[in-house]
């Protein structure tokens, strides 16, 4: 019988943060849902939210 992936030592089902390309809203990806929340387009698996994203908003 095999296992899921939730096994020791493996990552928490955390939320990830991805920027949408399609429509540059940030959203949250829950339970490896890749897809805007927002638009509905796919959102990249690779994290995209650096730490210093031109954003100037106050
Ligand atoms: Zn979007």
């Amino acid at each position: 019988m095999k296992a899921e992936v939730a096994g020791p030592g493996g990552f928490s089902p955390e939320f990830l943060f991805r920027r949408c390309d399609a429509c540059g809203e940030q959203s949250v990806v829950k339970e490896r849902w890749f897809v805007c929340p927002f638009c509905d387009a796919e959102l990249p698996r690779a994290w995209n939210v650096s730490a210093r994203r031109p954003v100037e908003v106050a």
